[in-house]
């Protein structure tokens, strides 16, 4: 008999509620297929009592001093610490990442929680000077009211707490929907706060399909905003639909990232990252490399030193340390990269991988080879998201060719340079059209305490993390006083 799972309701105004006769779906281990929770498919009317539920919290978070929503944020912070060895578990087990990349993932959502509790004592405006006399200006931040964070499957607990923790320490309360093969995850994101004694109300979680919950969220005026991670076509519809209600839409979406190898690049250094950054999470971050740009004088050394490292380079179970790459996410996730890969060996050279993995363990799972094709620019796999372990290396002459070659895609989230020449860093740094550039490393490893986000259809202009997501959730109020005890005209008392 198959073991009982979990099941777990909606977290709303601080009761888990499970509504009579609500339809249910089950989160699945992508490396077993085995059963792990089940959840409520919430329909309009459940989100309906959630977004009520922020609104009315509110007015009271609003106005509790931020540094004491920040001691409550790091409560949360160090109860994540506490479990962290347990939520890494599951978010591998939920979503298939190895063990050490589930630990880092709960590690980056700690961080970034601690750095939102310090910013309750900064929130700084500013204060500037008034052309009038006894005249002060300055300007203050204030919190949105109630707002959406509708996150991916792909870091489970650190995206929903770079919006979560953001958004509480600014004075917002929250309706978290997160993606539906991740709800376990995202119970445990829940509960730390719960546990830190943030009041009923302030933040909530509906669980259930993405076009119910979401445009639920997204039509309802109560919603200030929306902050969305996820796929472009998707980020698409939530930012058209928000801009019917004139709403602000913060959008965080895909990348199609290049490394740039130039002939006096350290090519182990180089390898190694690439490894690291076009196979880690089995290529599934949207700061992956997916392309590997390579000057003509080292190409034949550095496709030769990736196949010496990818011939020792464990697919398996996630949970054992000792794995490199595990499955990937879901099933979904299983037929697309497959199908990018028969697209790949209809216009491009395969080099190495490319199918999908059986017996044993694999046959359980959604296992997918680590995939290298050699390409010439301009093939779809060389310019749309494949959002999976395949790479495609391309070679070009110079400097200038590779710079045109990593530019010329519709994204620009992260990108890479190795070299040892301090000039031409510099001026990649200038010349990549990305978001964020790394020399010497590889296109993944953001820290929090630096803005994260791209260009073109990256996004739509907004950065998170760092001091930059305090903009994403809060107004600008700017404020005059006016001690004079006169009427003072600024423009027109110049004289
Ligand atoms: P989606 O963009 O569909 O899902 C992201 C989140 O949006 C989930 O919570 C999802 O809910 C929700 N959602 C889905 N449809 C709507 C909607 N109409 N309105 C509001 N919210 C919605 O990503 P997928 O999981 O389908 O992945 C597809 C592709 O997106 C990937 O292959 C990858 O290319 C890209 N992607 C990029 C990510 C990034 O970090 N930039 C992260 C994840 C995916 P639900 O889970 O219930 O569908």
């Amino acid at each position: 008999m198959a073991a009982r799972i979990e099941e777990f309701g909606l977290w709303i105004n601080g009761r888990w509620e499970s509504p009579e006769g609500a339809k249910r779906f089950t989160t699945i281990n992508p490396a077993t297929r085995e059963p792990l929770a089940s959840f409520v498919s919430a329909a309009p009317k459940d989100v309906e009592r959630a977004i009520t539920a922020a609104h009315r919290a509110f007015p009271a978070w609003r106005d509790t001093p931020a540094p004491k929503r920040g001691e409550i944020l790091l409560r949360a912070a160090r109860r994540l610490a506490e479990r962290k060895e347990e939520v890494g578990r599951w978010v591998t087990r939920e979503m298939g990442k190895v063990i050490a990349e589930g630990k880092g993932d709960v590690q980056e959502a700690i961080d970034f929680i601690e750095y939102m509790a310090g910013e309750g004592r900064r929130l700084f405006g500013e204060t500037v000077p008034s052309e009038l006399k006894s005249k002060f200006c300055l300007t203050v931040r204030q919190p949105k009211g109630a707002v959406a964070c509708i996150t991916p499957w792909n870091f489970p607990t650190a995206i929903p707490n770079w919006k979560i923790a953001a958004a509480l320490i600014t004075g917002n309360t929250v309706v978290f929907k997160p993606a539906s093969n991740t709800a376990r995850c995202a119970v445990e994101v829940v509960r730390i706060y719960e546990e830190a004694g943030l009041p009923p109300g302030v933040l909530n979680l509906v669980t259930g399909p993405g076009g119910v919950v979401g445009n639920a969220l997204i039509d309802d005026p109560r919603i200030r905003t929306v902050s969305f991670t996820g796929g472009v076509e998707t980020g698409r519809e939530v930012y058209l639909r928000g801009a019917r209600s004139l709403k602000m839409v913060h959008l965080e979406l895909g990348g199609k990232n290049p490394v740039i190898l130039l002939d006096d690049a350290n090519i182990p250094l180089a390898v190694d990252g690439v490894l690291f950054g076009a196979f880690g999470t089995s290529g599934q971050r949207c700061t992956a490399t997916s392309r590997l740009i390579v000057q003509s004088k080292i190409y034949d050394q550095v496709l030769t030193e990736l196949d010496r490292r990818l011939d020792h380079f464990p697919v398996g179970d996630p949970l054992d340390p000792a794995t490199a790459m595990g499955p990937v996410a879901s099933a979904d996730q299983e037929r697309k990269i497959l199908e990018y890969i028969e697209i790949g060996k209809a216009e491009a050279r395969l080099r190495r991988g490319g199918r999908k993995l059986t017996g044993g363990l694999y046959d359980r799972g959604f296992f997918i080879e680590p995939t290298v094709f050699e390409t010439a620019h301009g093939t779809r796999i060389s310019k749309e998201e494949i959002f999976g372990p395949v790479l495609s290396v391309i070679k070009v002459d110079s400097y200038e060719e590779a710079i045109r070659v990593a530019n010329d895609v519709d994204y620009g989230l992260s990108s890479a340079l190795y070299t040892r020449d301090v000039n031409k860093a510099f001026r990649a740094i200038q010349d990549l059209e990305a978001g964020i550039t790394y020399i010497n490393a590889p296109t993944i490893g953001a820290e929090v305490q630096l803005p994260f986000g791209g260009i073109k259809q990256t996004g739509n202009g907004g950065r998170e993390a760092g001091s930059a997501a305090v903009e994403e959730f809060t107004e600008i109020k700017t404020v005059f006083v006016d001690f004079s005890e006169r009427l003072q005209k600024a423009q027109i008392d110049v004289e």
